[in-house]
């Protein structure tokens, strides 16, 4: 028995993909399938999860509509996929987040921090949210350095454990708990495959697309999102010391390190999500499971919002409207921050635990 209709349809395509075995050479959920002669529900997670949704199975099959098998793996382990960031989420009350349009919710959430921050300091010192601000420290006129700090610490805090005690269940349904303790090489094995996306390449041809012809575009954009939050994220971590080891108070040097990281994150950030919607426009119909979109928007515009605002800050920052940009941009952020364990972020996560997982089992089967 399986807890949901996507479940047992994902069940009745892996039993034929087996039989079949036709498209074993395009990605890591084939490869994986075979090694198993049924599939319960954390298994079925498990290929969903590994499954990049480049769409060459639904390209390259033979049974897939308008055959009577109707076989469309990408489109199905679409839906298993979101389907399991709802029901390990933490906690689960939360999962109907994840149904939901977040847009709304990280928006509101966005919003308001950044309206309090701004009514706080008209209260406190209204002079402060229209001076310009180049010079150091001038930034925490704005908004304190303890108080940016215990807010963001909180709110990043919080995304950090709700996402590592959803992880946990997903790794111990998929039976991830049961590999050696520490799998060092498979370890490393899935930070190179989930650093160069070696799984949304459509077995070498690039993603397929809705004229039929594949296109590498997806993964160079994923790439950049990937690697722009990455320096984003970079960014903050070199502040943070420079703050606490080095007494250097931000705003920073446009030649310094944490700058030159921000902004090479940011610009990755809005290129990359502006590719992904492009992507998203030219997808095949066929392979898109309508129901996810809400939530994949919703990631999309957090993260260009995100880049965008960061990029505008630093251009603007010498300017009487650095008080509002900053408010913007770090209402905007946190925002982020806890909408990400109820969001499309979760799938980077569970995707890696699955490359681990796969990567452990491959390991196990050369052995
Ligand atoms: S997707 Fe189609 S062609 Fe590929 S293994 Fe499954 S049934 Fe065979
Ligand atoms: S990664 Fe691509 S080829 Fe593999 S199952 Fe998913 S859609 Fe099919």
């Amino acid at each position: 028995m399986h807890a949901t209709d996507a479940l047992i349809e994902a069940e009745r395509l892996m039993t034929v993909c087996n039989s079949c075995r036709y498209c074993e050479g395009l990605c890591a959920v084939f490869p994986a399938m075979e090694a198993r002669r049924a599939f319960p529900d954390g298994d079925l997670n498990y290929l969903a999860n590994l499954c990049h949704g480049c769409g060459a199975c639904y390209d390259d099959c033979q049974f897939a509509p308008p055959h009577e098998f109707e076989v469309n793996v990408p489109k199905v382990l679409a839906q298993v996929r979101a389907e399991s960031y709802a029901a390990y989420a933490w906690p689960p009350a939360a999962a109907p987040l994840l149904r939901r349009n977040g847009l709304a919710v990280a928006l509101i959430a966005a919003l308001s921090v950044a309206l309090f921050i701004v009514g706080f300091i008209a209260a406190s010192d209204p002079a402060a949210l229209w001076s310009s601000g180049a010079e150091p420290g001038a930034f925490y006129r704005v908004m304190p350095h303890g108080a940016m700090a215990a807010l963001f610490g909180a709110a990043f805090l919080y995304a950090i454990l709700a996402l590592c005690l959803g992880v946990r269940r997903f790794w111990s349904e998929i039976g991830g708990s049961k590999a050696p303790a520490l799998d060092t090489r498979a370890l490393w094995q899935a930070v190179r495959d989930a650093g160069r996306l070696r799984y949304l390449d459509g077995g070498g041809m690039g993603c397929v697309t809705d004229d039929a012809r594949p296109k590498d575009g997806r993964r160079h954009a994923h790439h950049m999102v990937f690697y722009g939050f990455l320096l984003c994220f970079a960014s903050t971590s070199v502040a943070t010391l420079y703050h606490y080891l080095l007494g250097r108070e931000a705003p920073y040097d446009w030649h310094g390190l944490p700058v030159v990281l921000g902004t090479l994150g940011g610009l990755g950030l809005v290129g990359g999500t502006i590719g992904l919607y492009r992507a998203k426009q030219t997808r095949d119909p066929a392979l898109v499971d309508p129901r996810q979109l809400g939530m994949e928007r919703a990631f999309l515009a957090m993260l260009f919002l995100t880049g965008l605002s960061g990029l505008a800050l630093l251009l603007l920052r010498d300017t009487a409207a650095m008080g509002i940009l900053l408010a913007l941009h770090l209402g905007i952020v946190f925002g982020l921050f806890i909408t990400m364990p109820y969001g499309k972020f979760v799938h980077g996560i569970y995707r890696f635990a699955a490359l681990v997982r796969y990567a452990s089992e491959r390991a196990a089967t050369r052995s």
